[in-house]
């Protein structure tokens, strides 16, 4: 890739974002407040928070918390009040899109959304579209957090898989290098210059970057199989009030929920997030709710993230290592040290 390569100095990115702008909805991570860093829509003066993971992550913007998946109306016929037609009305729009500034994990995460809405025999057309549309510029990990644990699930600091365009942290800016066409085509703009004479910092500054592989996860979705019936996971989730924060702020979680809101003769079919770690996600019509408590509602996901998942999907893990829910938890449930005692009961 290095031979390919440009510079890009800091003072350079708010120019080359608003250029962008020009063509792509253009989202960079923000700071907030001390402790928040968003992506937002990048707009001139924006405080860009490029060296830090961002709080939440991208996910929003390929598969929003909320949406409109279509809206329709009811004509009745005048003859017949029995009789009505109801015209349907798409309301899909997948403009050309660039997030910049997202972390390998996140990269990462999206692939995992690649496997379930885009590459399977079901594919979901409004995340196809977005995903179709959308620009991946990753700027890799030279400084992972306590919290990171990448290279445990197959993923890592410094891994491209996912990106269109990687940015390498080296003095002054970034070393820039196309993983796709699409990535590629940003290095046009004038903001990138010549950067050989960075290529071979930036060479250094990944191969110093390390991350052990802190857990031991072979053999881990036979373990939980194993777990499965016994009082392993009362144990495990007796700290957690099922607020669902580890759910809205991971990069592989896409459990959703679908309701038609009706007005009248006009209404909107609404696609919302929704997390499997809420009662009622599971409820039936009937009254009856598989997984009425949280300890099974814990032990699948678990179980889903680590089991099922790779499972149904060549061995990919749900999970990126990307220590949002560690951060977000706020009873301080450690998912890495539920992985490690499933190892030793499992
Ligand atoms: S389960 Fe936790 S560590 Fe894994 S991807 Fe989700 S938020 Fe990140
Ligand atoms: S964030 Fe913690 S307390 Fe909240 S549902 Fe997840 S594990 Fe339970």
């Amino acid at each position: 890739m290095s031979n390919k390569g440009r510079f890009l100095a800091t003072d350079k990115i708010p120019g080359l974002l608003k250029r962008l702008g020009g063509t792509y909805r253009v989202f960079a991570p923000v700071k907030v407040s001390d402790t928040v860093i968003l992506f937002h829509e990048f707009k001139e003066g924006a405080q860009l928070a490029l060296n830090k993971q961002a709080t939440l992550p991208p996910k929003e913007i390929l598969f929003p918390q909320t949406e409109c998946l279509l809206s329709y109306t009811y004509h009745k016929d005048p003859e017949n009040l029995e009789k009505s037609e109801v015209q349907v009305e798409e309301t899909l729009e997948a403009l050309p899109t660039i997030i910049f500034g997202a972390r390998p994990c996140d990269a990462r995460g999206l692939m995992v959304f690649d496997a379930v809405f885009n590459d399977g025999q079901w594919r979901d057309p409004y995340y196809k579209a977005r995903r179709k549309a959308t620009t991946i510029v990753t700027i890799l990990c030279t400084q992972p957090e306590n919290t990171c644990f990448c290279t445990s699930v197959g993923g890592g600091p410094t891994n491209t898989e996912g990106s269109d365009l990687v940015l390498t942290p080296v003095t002054g800016g970034y070393f820039a290098e196309p993983a796709t066409e699409k990535g590629g085509a940003l290095l046009q703009d004038e903001a990138f210059a010549l950067g050989h004479n960075k290529a071979d910092e930036a060479r250094e500054e990944r191969e110093k970057v390390s991350l052990e592989s802190e857990l031991e996860l072979d053999g881990i979705a036979q373990c939980l199989l194993e777990l499965f019936s016994t009082d392993f996971w009362k144990q495990v989730s007796a700290k957690c009030i099922s607020c669902g924060a580890c759910t809205y702020v991971c990069p592989t979680c896409y459990c959703f929920n679908i309701t038609d809101e009706t007005a009248g003769v006009k209404g909107e079919r609404i696609r919302t997030w929704d997390s499997c770690m809420f009662y009622q996600y599971t409820l039936e019509a009937s009254g009856h709710n598989p997984r009425p408590t949280k300890v099974e509602r814990y032990r699948n996901r678990i179980g889903h993230k680590f089991s099922y998942h790779p499972t149904n999907y060549e061995g990919m893990f749900g999970c990126t290592g990307c220590g949002r829910c560690i951060k977000a938890c706020p009873v301080s449930l450690d998912i890495r040290q539920v992985l490690r005692e499933v190892k030793v009961h499992g």
